[in-house]
């Protein structure tokens, strides 16, 4: 069987120990960057991150084109990652815990302005709810169900509120 120049080599001492050398080093390296890799966290939520060049896990990388997608300013952005930093991705409303991932779960996570149309306030919640608040503020939406209670449970009638940003044929200008 015919040797290789590389089998050849080896059989010079000098050659074979330098290049057990250099692979021994290189396995050390290897070894080190994985570990590196490895103990590389998130730097929103401490969970490993998604790749070695990204500064968030999975998740939170994900949640950080989301917000690109929506051109939020800085200012908002800072204000979701403190959000989710304290409570991680939770529906501020409900408390309940938010699909980042899926979108046709009832549970996927959607930006809220709490007052409608304000840019300055914007929340995380779920699709379900962000359905349900429609354009109403939280405030009127929380009167509209105390009320639903109180009709269906007690059978006392609702009365008509007017909803303050309910625009749905004249938007403002
Ligand atoms: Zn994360």
């Amino acid at each position: 069987m015919a040797k290789s120049i590389f089998d050849k080599q080896m059989k010079d001492p000098k050659f074979k120990a330098i290049y057990e050398e250099i692979s021994a080093q290189m396995d050390i390296d290897e070894k080190k960057a994985k570990l590196r890799y490895k103990s590389k966290k998130c730097c929103i939520c401490g969970k490993p991150v998604f790749s070695i060049k990204s500064i968030y896990c999975r998740t939170c990388s994900h949640f950080s084109a989301r917000m690109s997608d929506e051109r939020f300013p800085p200012k908002t952005r800072e204000q979701l990652w403190n959000y989710v930093r304290k409570y991680g991705y939770v529906c501020y409303y409900t408390g309940q815990e938010l699909d980042v991932f899926n979108e046709s779960s009832a549970y996927f996570l959607e930006f809220d302005h709490v007052v409608p149309g304000n840019p300055d306030k914007i929340v995380i919640t779920s699709a379900w709810f962000n359905e349900m608040k429609g354009d109403l503020t939280f405030k009127e939406l929380k009167r509209s169900i105390v009320q639903l209670y109180n009709y269906w449970f007690k059978g006392i009638k609702i009365k008509k509120m007017k909803f303050r940003y309910w625009f749905r044929l004249h938007p403002p200008a």
